[in-house]
């Protein structure tokens, strides 16, 4: 959005020539702390590609792409020359609206300035305004959107008279949320105004909230006493905001194609309203050009329109434009076209053939740029989520003192000024003439790289954050990526263009297998190319303060995390990803407070703003009023006085005031980590996620290995129980000398228990091993992803036979409550298993529908929804009515708030990570279980999750 304040105007200014009026502008955009002084390098060199001015006295100059990596902040400055300045190219300007811009928010700023132009006597408003608010006022009047599109047509309605079917438009708008019911009362008592070819008029200006037009048709044309009816338009009227839907319907009109609408589809008809004729030759063309149709390409596009015999109209097919003039340039940009987006051509009479041909030619040329194909599941996605974030949320930084909500990743909270990360961008020569220099400089650049996360490797704590960085030095060493840089440097690139390119075709290759943990690892090959690459171009790493921080970035690589001061990073907040994002489960290793997918508004934050960082509530406060400020800092005193005694007591038993007793115990991926866990307090391991032995091997392990891991775990143990989860890999967990076949879903395809069972001997051999290794040691093993008993029963009957032989004295069979039909069939699976673990996790993306990893969606998937409460309920119930215990593995064991309720419902074991074991041994510790019952039942009678965390707050 362009907002303007006074502030970015400036008036009177003078300049010998346009050269000197581009570096006033320049200069004035780093007076702002927009750009830095190189970017007016890039506005020169924008100027020499093509003049930037648009018409009516204005330029705009904007920086190449290329000069982006100058932009601090998107934003605008307007200088205004009263006596005027010739340009380059023979025009006389009157106002340079400059832009500097990180990516193609130009478009939209574009957009809203050649709507600008279109209006009378707008160059000499401008050209003689004598206070900034005159300026802002021309720049600044947005038309108010008037709404036409597919869902204010109601085509096919069988009414018998015209009043029926006003009738029908006029509620259309009300639904489409446009007017309120005393507007459709006014139409009730109107007699539509004929429009002539069978088109009525209905309108009002009552109850309007947005302008809007309407048209509903009869199943068929038909008579009534007052003539032909084709169909009623209903117009909600609105200031002069309306005039354009009245111009088009006026078109149409004119053009006899009223006529023309009876038993159209929506989409025709929307064309017809949108200027095209009935007559007219159309055709669609797919835009491919990498910034949309910003002006240099919408330039040659009127080229070409101005060459052709016949007049030539385009519109884009999303949304319901108008079809314009595509001998405009000013029209031309107001389209505001984007990469991906469908441009109608359409002409009329001679030539018109030849001349909508012409132009969909030139749009597939490129209309003067490289542009390359569309890969259209990616750019699908891209689109939609665009759409989602342009439609649903549009950026607006955030508000001071207002809460924001993100999803809670990694508990705690912080309060800190706040640095946000921008990824620094690199800028070298595609080409060099010497390959063997080239190849040079990359092998020196790789060594520094090894060095580099060698040293960090050193310096991390925390076994995820050192195993990642060890993942990443493996990278650097891969034979396959040398190589094929090698080759690209072979061919002329520059050892940049040449590395970069092996890691892009590497990561791409990664990201096609459709499958998060493996485009996680595309992420990791991009996340050590870019360490190369800074090497290579001499550009540092961004640097952290000095002082303490909460980092804010979109969605931090694993590296960032790991190279994380955590003596100094208080907090971490994303824009992107959810509590399942590595950068979210590094956080929780490193023990940084972090909450995530808090939304593309927090990258508008000002690096030093002061953030608070809820990562138990999943919040961000920007700006702090002293108020809440104190509050915070309080809470963060009690917790860590909490910390610390919590710490003191972690070996004891958990029991709540009234002595009822919850086991708790510790989740691991490493059975390396199980000593750890039981210093932390661990009570046992209550979810060995098996699957990361699994994957720490190239090949499947075989049983002797198996066995030697999980002895290790048990060895730590001491005795107290080990939980295993047999092998859950499919889904978003990937093996990679296990692949399977590409799936529309995989989180709904062949995952845990299903897919183990498609090769029995594998899981022969894990139960054995798992057997084996227990010896005398109380072993508990379960089934991931069960659906119902059939899927236990198949489980059970492998591992029947194998300890049949082995003989190992204490063991349970138990299955994982993930599944919602396995909840709601629990009383059936306790009359045969042993125990029920609750996997909350994957129970909460399954019970809501939502993917547990979704960028935009994670947010909502809180696993304390009532929903997943209620399931829980059920399988404690079933459980207990067997004489069976029901532990808890999933996140929401570790949620402070969560605690309570899953103790008042009766969950025998919770199993959190080892970091927060003595944090819930001390929750319950404060409660009695009356206490925890009576939250229990309360969150049940909530309506959503937001309202359960509300009522259980305010208890
Ligand atoms: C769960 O789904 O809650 C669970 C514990 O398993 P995972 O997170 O490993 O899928
Ligand atoms: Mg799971």
């Amino acid at each position: 959005m362009l907002t303007l304040t006074r502030e970015d105007v400036r008036l009177g200014c003078r300049a010998a020539d346009w050269r000197a009026a581009l570096a006033q502008a320049a200069e004035e955009l780093v007076r702002a702390g927009r750009v830095s002084a190189e970017y007016g390098e890039g506005l020169l060199a924008r100027e020499a590609q093509s003049s930037t001015y648009l018409g009516n006295g204005i330029a705009i100059p904007h920086g190449t792409p290329e000069s982006r990596c100058y932009v601090r902040s998107t934003g605008v400055r307007v200088l205004q020359f009263p006596e005027g300045v010739k340009w380059h190219d023979g025009s006389q300007v009157n106002l340079l609206v400059t832009i500097a811009a990180q990516s193609d928010e130009h478009l939209d700023i574009l957009r809203q300035l050649t709507r600008v132009l279109d209006r009378e006597g707008v160059a000499e408003t401008l050209a003689r305004a004598t206070n900034p608010e005159d300026v802002l006022a021309t720049l600044t009047h947005l038309p108010v959107s008037a709404k036409l599109d597919a869902e204010t047509l109601c085509l096919g309605v069988p009414a018998r008279d015209h009043l029926e079917l006003a009738m029908a438009a006029a509620s259309r708008l009300r639904h489409a949320g446009c007017v309120e019911s005393s507007f459709v009362a006014a139409i009730a008592g109107q007699q539509p105004l004929p429009l002539g070819q069978g088109l009525w008029l209905v309108f009002a200006a009552t109850g309007v909230k947005t302008p809007a037009l309407a048209l509903a048709t009869p199943e068929k044309r038909f008579q009534d006493a007052a003539g032909d009816v084709v169909g009623v338009f209903c117009l909600a009227a609105h200031g002069d905001a309306h005039r354009v839907l009245l111009e088009r319907l006026d078109g149409m009109l004119a053009r006899g194609d009223g006529n023309t609408l009876d038993g159209l589809p929506a989409e025709q008809i929307l064309s017809r309203l949108a200027g095209e004729s009935a007559r007219a030759e159309t055709a669609r063309v797919r835009l491919l050009n990498p910034h949309g149709l910003h002006a240099r390409p919408a330039r040659e596009l009127v080229l070409v329109a101005r060459q052709q015999t016949a007049q030539v109209y385009v519109r884009l097919l999303e949304g319901s434009g108008e079809a314009v003039s595509a001998s405009s340039l000013t029209r031309i940009l107001g389209l505001g076209a984007r990469r991906g987006q469908t441009l109608v051509f359409s002409a009329e009479g001679e030539g018109a053939a030849q001349a909508v041909a012409a132009m969909v030619e030139a749009v597939r040329g490129g209309l003067g740029e490289p542009v390359t194909p569309l890969d259209e599941r990616r750019e699908r996605e891209r689109e939609e989520v665009t759409a989602r974030v342009v439609e649903t949320a549009p950026v607006v930084p955030p508000v001071a003192d207002e809460p924001m909500t993100a999803v809670p990743a990694a508990p705690g909270v912080a309060i800190a000024p706040a640095y946000v990360l921008r990824l620094p961008e690199f800028r070298y020569a595609e080409r060099a003439e010497d390959a063997a220099r080239e190849r040079e400089r990359l092998g020196r650049a790789l060594v520094g790289a090894q060095q580099q996360l060698e040293a960090l490797v050193q310096r991390t704590v925390g076994g995820e954050v050192s195993k990642i960085l060890s993942i990443h030095a493996e990278m650097l060493q891969d034979p396959d990526l040398r190589d094929a840089a090698h080759e690209s440097i072979g061919e002329g690139a520059s050892a940049e263009a040449g590395w970069w390119r092996a890691i892009d075709t590497a990561a791409r290759a990664q990201e096609s297998l459709a499958d998060r943990l493996l485009a996680e690892r595309a992420a990791d090959l991009r996340d050590v190319g870019r360490r190369v690459l800074g090497l290579l171009c001499g550009v540092e790493m961004p640097t952290p303060p000095e002082q303490p921080y909460v980092l804010v970035a979109d969605d931090v690589g694993p590296s960032d995390v790991a190279r994380l001061d955590t003596a100094k990073v208080r907090g971490l907040v994303t824009a992107r990803g959810g509590a399942t994002s590595h950068s979210a489960i590094l956080a929780r290793a490193l023990g940084i407070a972090a909450v995530a997918g808090a939304g593309e508004r927090v990258l508008a934050l000002t690096s030093g703003v002061e953030l608070i960082v809820d990562g138990e509530l999943g919040r961000v406060v920007a700006a702090p009023s002293p108020v809440r400020r104190q509050r915070t800092e309080k809470r963060i005193e009690e917790q860590e006085a909490r910390q610390r005694a919590a710490h003191g007591r972690r070996h004891e038993e958990a029991r709540t005031l009234d002595g009822h007793r919850v086991e708790v115990a510790a989740n691991l991926g490493n059975t390396a980590h199980a000593a750890d866990a039981v210093e932390r307090g661990a009570e046992a391991i209550g979810l060995l996620r098996t699957e990361f032995v699994f994957m720490g091997h190239p090949q499947l392990p075989d049983l002797e290995t198996q066995i030697a891991e999980y002895r290790e775990a048990f060895d730590a143990l001491g005795g107290r129980p080990l939980v295993a989860r047999t092998l859950d890999v499919g889904g978003d967990k990937p093996l990679p000398y296990w692949p399977v076949g590409q799936e529309d879903n995989p989180f709904l395809g062949l995952r845990g228990i299903r897919l183990t069972l498609t090769r029995p001997e594998v899981l022969e051999t894990q139960l054995r091993a798992l057997l084996m290794a227990a010896g005398t040691r109380p072993l508990r093993i379960m089934f991931p992803m069960v659906k119902d008993i059939e899927e236990f029963r198949a489980g059970k009957a492998i591992f029947d036979r194998v300890q049949a032989e082995v003989k190992a004295a204490d063991v349970q069979l138990g299955v994982m409550i993930e599944v919602p039909s396995c909840a709601l069939l629990a009383p059936t699976l306790a009359k045969e298993a042993d125990f029920f673990s609750i996997g909350t996790n994957d129970l909460t993306q399954y019970t809501l529908a939502i993917d547990r990893g979704h960028p935009q969606l994670s947010a909502q998937s809180d696993a304390i929804h009532p929903a997943v409460l209620r399931l829980i309920q059920l399988t404690v119930e079933a459980a207990h009515a067997e004489g069976r215990w029901v532990g808890v593995c999933g996140e929401l064991g570790s949620d402070p708030q969560a605690v309570p309720v899953l103790v008042g419902l009766g969950v025998d074991e919770l199993s959190v990570s080892s970091r927060r074991v003595p944090l819930v041994k001390a929750r319950i510790r404060e409660l009695s279980l009356a206490q925890a019952r009576e939250m229990a039942a309360l969150a049940l009678r909530q309506p959503t999750s937001a309202a359960v965390r509300e009522a259980l707050e305010a208890f």
